[in-house]
This record gives C-alpha cells, sequence and structure tokens, in this order.
C-alpha cells in the first residue's frame, strides 16, 4: 500500500521540491498550505513534473484541529515533514512575536495531530544557523548549539528542544532535525524554484533578480572578513539534493530506535564565498553581473559549511548536483518567470 506522507509547507521552495522526490520515490505525498509564502500555481507545476495529481489543502498549520481534519482523510499516514515556517532573519527581529507564535505554534499543532491520530515519523527543517559562529566553520552535528542571534535562529532552536522533548515523552514518536545549509537552484525541468516575496533577504535570488534587471545592483555584504577573499563563505546546496535528503531521513526513520531524535547537517562540505558565487553565475550563463560591495550586514558569520559525513554515511545521501548546476538552474528558472 502506498505510503502516505503530509507536507506542511510543500508549496514552498523546498518543500515543492520534496514533494516531487517522494512522489518520485513512490510516496504518496500531500500538500498542506496556505500560500502565504508561495502562489497557488506551485501546485499545478508540482503535478506537471509529477504526471499525477497532488492532493492539497489551504490550511494554516497553527489551525491544529483544521490539520486534523486533512490527517483523519488517510488511513495509511506513514509520516509527516514539516516544512511550514516563517523564515526571513531580518523580518524576525522586526516581528518576534509573529515568528514564535507561527514557527513554535505550528509545531505544536502538528505534534498533537502526530500524537492523536498515532504517527509515528516526523522530518523537521532546522538550519545551519543553531551553531551561529562556530570555532570550527566545518560543523559537525555535536558542534555546540549557541545562543541565536535573531528570533527566526532561536525558533529553530526551540523547536529542536520540543521535538527531542516530545520524541523522548509518551507516544511513539521517531524525528530527524534536518540542518540546512544554504539551498540553491530550482528544478532542473525550470517548472519550479523560489519565489521571493519582495526584495530577496538571500543571494541566490538577488543575483538571479539583478542579472534580469528587477534589482539594479547586488551589494556584497562586506569584503573585509578573515577569508580568502574577504567574502563570507558558505556551503551552498542545490535544493534538488536537499529535497532527496528528506526522502532519505523518512526511510532511515523506519529503521530507527524508538525515542530518536538524530540531527543531520545537510550540506556539500565545500564552502564558496560570495565572490565565487558570483563569478560561477557569471561564468555557468555567460553574462556579467552588476555588483558593489558594501558593508557589513549584521549578523552574519564569516565562514560555515557543513561537515555531512553523518548524512553520508547514516541516511546513504550524497550531494549530485554542483554550484555550476544550481546556478543555471536558478537563472533558466528566474528567466521562466514574467516579471
Ligand atoms: N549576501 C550578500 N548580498 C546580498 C545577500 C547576501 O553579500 O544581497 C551574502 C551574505 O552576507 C552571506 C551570503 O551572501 O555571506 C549568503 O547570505 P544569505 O542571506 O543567502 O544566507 P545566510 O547564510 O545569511 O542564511
Amino acid at each position: 500500500m502506498t505510503k502516505t506522507v503530509i507536507v506542511t509547507g510543500g508549496a514552498g521552495y523546498i518543500g515543492s521540491h520534496t514533494v516531487v522526490e517522494l512522489y518520485n520515490a513512490g510516496y504518496n505525498p500531500v500538500i498542506i498550505d496556505d500560500f502565504r509564502n508561495s502562489k497557488p500555481w506551485i501546485i499545478d507545476r508540482i503535478e506537471s513534473i509529477c504526471g499525477g495529481k497532488i492532493p492539497f489543502f489551504n490550511v494554516d498549520c497553527q489551525d491544529e484541529l483544521a490539520v486534523k481534519k486533512v490527517v483523519e482523510n488517510y488511513t495509511n499516514v506513514h509520516g509527516l515533514i514539516h516544512f511550514a515556517a516563517d523564515k526571513a532573519v531580518g523580518e524576525s527581529v522586526a516581528k518576534p512575536v509573529q515568528y514564535y507564535q507561527n514557527n513554535v505554534g505550528s509545531l505544536c499543532a502538528i505534534l498533537n495531530v502526530m500524537q492523536s491520530c498515532n504517527i509515528e515519523n516526523l522530518v523537521f527543517s532546522s538550519s545551519c544557523t543553531v551553531y551561529g559562529e562556530a570555532a570550527d566553520p566545518a560543523v559537525t552535528e555535536e558542534t555546540p548549539i549557541k545562543e541565536a542571534a535573531s528570533p527566526y535562529g532561536d525558533t529553530k532552536i526551540t523547536c529542536e528542544k520540543i521535538i527531542q522533548f516530545a520524541t523522548k515523552g509518551e507516544g511513539q514518536l521517531k524525528s530527524t532535525l534536518l540542518r540546512y545549509f544554504n539551498p540553491i537552484g530550482a528544478h532542473p525541468s525550470a517548472k519550479i524554484g523560489e519565489l521571493p516575496q519582495g526584495v530577496p533577504n538571500n543571494l541566490m535570488p538577488y543575483i538571479t533578480q539583478t542579472a534580469k534587471g528587477i534589482r539594479e545592483k547586488l551589494t556584497v555584504f562586506g569584503n573585509d572578513y578573515d577569508t580568502p577573499d574577504g567574502t563570507n563563505i558558505r556551503d551552498y546546496i542545490h535544493v534538488v539534493d536537499l529535497a532527496i535528503a528528506h526522502v532519505k531521513a523518512l526511510e532511515f526513520l523506519d529503521t530507527a530506535a524508538n525515542n530518536s531524535a538524530e540531527p543531520f547537517n545537510l550540506g556539500t562540505g565545500r564552502g564558496s564565498s560570495v565572490l565565487e558565487m558570483i563569478r560561477a553565475f557569471e561564468t555557468e550563463n555567460n553574462l556579467k553581473l552588476n555588483y558593489v560591495i558594501g558593508p557589513r550586514r549584521a549578523g552574519d558569520v564569516p565562514m560555515i559549511y557543513a561537515n555531512p559525513k553523518k548524512a553520508q554515511d547514516v541516511l546513504g545521501w550524497t550531494c549530485k548536483y554542483t554550484v555550476s548546476d544550481a546556478v543555471k538552474h536558478a537563472w533558466n528558472w528566474e528567466q521562466s518567470l514574467g516579471n
């Protein structure tokens, strides 16, 4: 019998790519999303890639009863992947209560539903932001969690803690805490990708929008860091590789011990500087990007990248795409969008 997987935030950037990979792997993904950070046509695009219907429910995940009603439609719910959350660091500083209410509130709601509906397997979207500025920039899952620099980061740390306690409490919960590095790129079909609202906060959509002429120029946030070219170093991972890791995490939960709440770093293990990303984008797409060097952005750590060994060894997962692929796919996606 096909296993149903509930995907909250399944119309979002990482969620939509994960729904495709779940479908490819033979699961029956069911999307819950209220489009606060996506668009209804993304569902059509997912279906066009999959070549089949994907059940979809327009529900706010804070609404526990509504989520429960969705879940109760299905008899064989194998697991839940919880993406639905607010994710803009700067906005979280301006609107901290909204971030705690939505991110923590949604998690508590879905945990209650999982317990009352006897759903055992939870895959949670976390972030490498939980490590803050680490002494060794190649972080492992044992790298200490740091006091968060933003309400957003603190909601991820808080949600991880809630899940760890919930997993050890009564009930059958097993969980994975997936700590994402920097997802970039888009589906190779260019049918789904990132849909930033307003001015992008993240580097890659800012680059593609600048190349397209929507933004006049990219500002590089500082070139006086203690890194080889002075700009920040991050671990940029293709969104499809990240999506596939969620399928692997579900498979891992099948055999995981009871009460297991396992963190995994999802990154490539390779760091790239901001200038290297600009060069890669220019070279792969054969164009010139208008950019200037500006001041540092508050809260940026100079260098962080994943040690992905645990995810490789335990999940049997490795990245198949390169940064070169990702910058091409990101540009194809941007060009496919209207203005
Ligand atoms: N960055 C930049 N200009 C921008 C956006 C981002 O120079 O307009 C840099 C930022 O300082 C960081 C990197 O790009 O070093 C990745 O930033 P992003 O916000 O995408 O992800 P973060 O790692 O901060 O979560």
